[in-house]
């Protein structure tokens, strides 16, 4: 029988429930343990796909089409569990499950209720993920312990330990320290609080998870044991890394967080195993060169809404042994101020996903400079779709070529509605999604990076590249490197007289992990340290990493 792990949060949001949780599903694998990962969102919208990143910041997708938290990444990127529709449910998704059962009559006349009906959905949500092949379930609780809309699933996991036996349940429950400059002291009456309200509804936590900018003290410790009434050696400290997000889970393994999960939920481990990991860190602290890569996008503000896209870039960095500085460039500055002034110091041009017309010719400028001066350039969906437009303007003489995205009447339409797609009123979970294989020609830079000429990545688009233009742009000299197994839907594209210019359908970001890089950001990162070098005369990057 699996064993279950309950994370909530409290004080504030964004305390980094998903990485603290991430990191525990690591160290528990790092000890020889199966883990299953999972995250319940509040609220109501069945899933985040429909959600604006200025909101909710990227959605992750999966390899079975599902579209969820951003959080999934951090478990994909930290661990080996395999995620699926089941390791992400909503408020909307548990509500909607309850009412279909509710019309075909599946209650029986009952009266349907938030409790038994609802916290029972929820409750069988998380029991999916247990089984006799997995020997610990992770379940994160998003939000905040207080709001309103989480209390059903406080609720349903305060009833799971009853169900399953309180030994085989560890509540964590992570919270914030803030530290008073005016009073010069840590203050743990926020977090008192927040344990508080936990047990008004019955939960009592086991292990306080403390986010602190300044070390705890003992004194600090022994009270906030005292006041949230836990043993003083499941107060585990936090501190915030300005570092590298990848030193939580060796910063937890240091305050003995593995150690303690294990002896209390009874576990037969193995000493944690993290040779690997600190090699990472190792390498990330001591890189032997820079590069430069602008990210072109319109979300380029908000942190969250490139995550995977900015880790994949980090994990490629890593590869090379290079320090990589990103220069997130809004594409509508690209409009106004011109790519020469914003892209000047750039190593490489990354054109990631997007939705919308606005900042669209702001990303062409910036696919010119990059195509006309040899920058090393990666597209990404929309970025590929946009190559192909810029590449139909400029090279082939389509003037005024343009996605039927952005132009419904464009004379000539490159990138078009896939044809799958033209019946679709619903937005939420309608796009081409998860997982799909692509085959390579054998000849490309992408069947050199990835070694394979048959891959699989994922999608979330509702266009693409229009057939009926082929053989124009590719007598103009842009190879479709890769294509689906019928050959019908352009998958890659690449410009083989480009140091490094490839674009691809799918987002290779969702597949990359801190000590697996994904084959075509290592080739991109590659080609911008060599371009690097090559700009700066020395020659020795040039040497160095080969694609
Ligand atoms: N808007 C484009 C499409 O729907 C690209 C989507 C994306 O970049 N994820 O095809």
């Amino acid at each position: 029988m699996s064993k279950h792990i309950f994370v909530t949060g409290g004080v504030v949001s964004s305390l980094g429930k998903g990485l603290t949780s991430a990191s525990i599903g690591m160290l528990l694998e790092s000890r020889g343990l199966r883990v299953r990962m999972q995250k319940l969102d509040p609220y109501l919208n069945v899933d985040p796909g429909t959600m604006s990143p200025f909101q909710h910041g990227e959605v992750y997708v999966l390899d079975d089409g599902s579209e969820t938290d951003l959080d999934l990444g951090h478990y994909e990127r930290f661990t080996s569990s395999p995620l699926t529709r089941d390791s992400n449910y909503t408020t909307g998704q548990i509500y909607q499950s309850v009412i279909h059962k509710e019309r075909r009559g599946e209650f029986l006349g009952q009266t349907v209720q938030v409790i038994p009906h609802v916290t029972n959905e929820i409750k069988s949500a998380i029991s999916k993920l247990g089984s006799d092949d997995v020997d610990v379930v992770i379940t994160e609780i998003g939000g905040t312990v207080g709001d309103i809309e989480s209390q059903p699933f406080l609720e349903a996991i305060r009833q799971f330990a009853l169900d399953v036996g309180k030994e085989n349940c560890l509540y964590i429950h992570l919270t914030l320290i803030p530290y008073l400059k005016a009073a010069g002291e840590l203050k743990t009456k926020p977090t008192q609080h927040s344990v508080g309200q936990l047990r008004q509804i019955g939960v009592q936590p086991d292990v306080l998870i403390c986010r602190t900018e300044r070390s705890l003290g003992r004194d600090e410790c022994a009270k906030i044991a005292l006041f949230c009434n836990v043993p003083v050696e499941a107060v585990i400290e936090e501190r915030d890394k300005d570092f590298s997000v990848y030193e939580v889970p060796v910063s937890l393994l240091e305050h003995g967080l593995d150690a303690l999960i294990v002896r209390k939920l009874d576990l037969r481990a193995s000493e944690p195993h993290l040779d690997r990991w600190r090699d990472l860190l190792h390498r990330m602290r001591n890189p032997e060169r820079e590069v430069t890569i602008a990210v072109v996008g319109k979300y380029v503000e908000h942190r969250d809404a490139y995550k995977s896209i900015y880790e994949a870039i980090d994990h490629a960095g890593v590869a090379h042994r290079a320090q990589v500085r990103v220069l997130r460039v809004h594409s509508e500055a690209i409009e106004r101020e011109g790519p020469e002034k914003l892209l000047c110091g750039a190593d490489g041009v990354l054109v990631p996903g997007g939705f919308g017309e606005r900042g669209i010719e702001g990303k062409l400028e910036a696919i010119r400079f990059a195509r006309e001066r040899g920058v090393p350039f990666f597209g990404i969906c929309l970025g590929m779709q946009c190559a192909v437009v810029e590449f139909a303007r400029n090279v082939a003489g389509l003037e005024a070529a343009n996605s039927t995205e952005f132009d419904k009447d464009t004379p000539y339409p490159v990138i078009c509605l896939l044809d799958e797609q033209r019946n679709v009123t619903d937005k939420g979970g309608t796009m081409r999604l998860g997982a799909h294989p692509a085959v390579l020609q054998v000849e490309s830079r992408s069947a050199a990076v990835y070694n394979a000429t048959t891959i699989s990545e994922r999608h979330r688009h509702r266009f693409e590249f229009n057939n009926a233009y082929r053989n124009q742009l590719a007598a103009h000299g842009l190879s479709i490197a890769g294509a689906s197994p019928d050959g019908q839907l352009v998958e890659i594209i690449e410009l083989p007289d480009h140091p490094w210019f490839v674009a691809t359908q799918f987002h290779p970001e969702f597949k990359s992990q801190p000590t697996r890089p994904q084959p075509l950001f290592a080739g991109f990162l590659g080609a911008a340290v060599r371009s690097r070098g090559a700009r700066t005369h020395t020659g020795h990057e040039a040497e160095a990493v080969q694609p």
